[in-house]
């Protein structure tokens, strides 16, 4: 069959989608006598997605298939002073390079961003990052467009958190608070059945609350007195170097080793903990979230959780309500999944959509075929 004639019946479709390679027909050998059955397979690695994500002041891109499978990854670490011209090259050759991991035949059908510091979702356009300071109302979409594949924006806090609820099976209506203290600090939360302002990318950005603590600490948003400039790990990782020689300095590097310290004696540490124990408790006095999730590096560390678990416990108006579950995310491969799962999935569905679309004619087979997806 002609793989450019419309499809009229089941045969034709199977027929199209293997002419097109995202259907494999193999031949399955019987026992008996006549003709033998054909078992048709979907072919996961004919179309992929590119998600990229934040850790550190490093970008990662992963190369996920049809199946979410996790290819492989590239990583970039842009400089402190990317303006938008640099980060768009960077962007792109990420891009190329990470859509080089899939097989010669695959198409790129979707680019992922999920980004740090303030997204307008809906213009296709990164804000502002701290990671960043010369990034200024970047065009992702128009920076991108050569690639010629949709471009979807997300909050990294949102999507992981989407993710996590996914993954865990948080109840429809179920409130929960993501917060993430490491390299930057932020939060999400979610409430009516979907994470709040995810589809504007601009939510919790408590990181840069100011302390007014008239320390005058230059923070890396341009404003001065921020949270982070004392709980930050960019800002305060010089100190713990100090005073625990050998440290790693990046987020993921540190982890490990904050587990299994005493840092009880640390003043920078204390320090830190007191803001943002006071922080989560006021948040937890505005939000009431029935769940609240812990991440990053220092969570990771017994002494600090447990002092995370007695605020909590002994926030007054909290106590009349006893629905806190607070949860530690030991396994940060966990919500790296679950972020690029539920990031991914979505975009690749559309994707595929998209595709059929294009690359088959129209037909109202091909269309109920597409709306299954
Ligand atoms: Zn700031």
């Amino acid at each position: 069959m002609n793989p450019r004639q419309a499809p009229c019946n089941k045969a034709d479709l199977v027929g199209q989608l293997t002419a097109h390679d995202l259907l494999h027909e193999n031949t399955a050998r019987g026992r008996g006598k006549g003709r033998p059955a054909a078992v048709l397979s979907f072919n996961p690695l004919r179309l992929g997605a590119v998600f990229i994500t934040v850790t550190d002041q490093t970008l990662v891109a992963s190369a996920v298939d049809l199946d979410l499978r996790v290819l492989g990854q590239v990583t970039a670490a842009p400089p402190h002073e990317s303006d938008n011209a640099a980060m768009a090259a960077c962007l792109r050759s990420l891009i190329r390079d990470t859509a080089a991991i899939f097989a010669p035949r695959a198409e790129l059908c979707a680019i992922v961003c999920s980004m740090s510091g303030l997204l307008d979702v809906g213009r296709e356009t990164w804000c502002v990052s701290a990671r960043w300071p010369e990034l200024r109302n970047f065009h992702l979409g128009a920076a991108l467009a050569g690639f010629n594949c949709p471009v979807w924006l997300i909050r990294n806090l949102d999507a992981e958190l989407a993710g996590l609820r996914l993954h865990e099976g948080h109840g429809a209506e179920e409130t929960a608070l993501l917060l993430h203290w490491g390299h930057g600090i932020g939060a999400a939360y979610a409430a009516g059945g979907d994470v709040v302002n995810r589809s504007r990318g601009r939510f919790c950005e408590i990181g840069h609350w100011g302390l007014g603590n008239g320390r005058g600490l230059r923070c890396n948003c341009g404003n001065t007195d921020c949270l982070e400039t004392v709980a930050g790990l960019w800002s305060i990782q010089p100190a713990l170097s100090a005073e625990f020689p050998g440290l790693p300095s990046s987020e993921s590097g540190v982890t490990a080793h904050l587990a299994r310290m005493d840092l009880r004696e640390s003043p920078v540490v204390q320090i830190a903990l007191s803001e943002m124990l006071r922080l989560t408790a006021n948040l937890c006095r505005l939000l009431f979230p029935e769940r609240v999730i812990l991440t990053g590096p220092f969570v990771q560390n017994p002494e600090v959780f447990s002092r995370f678990v007695q605020t909590l416990d002994v926030a007054p108006r909290l106590r009349s309500l006893d629905r806190i579950g607070s949860s530690r995310r030991r396994l940060l491969e966990l919500s790296a999944y679950s972020s690029v799962a539920y990031s991914t999935a979505s975009m690749l569905r559309h994707g595929l959509r998209r595709w059929m679309s294009s690359a088959l004619l129209k037909s109202p087979l091909i269309v109920s075929a597409s709306a299954l997806l």
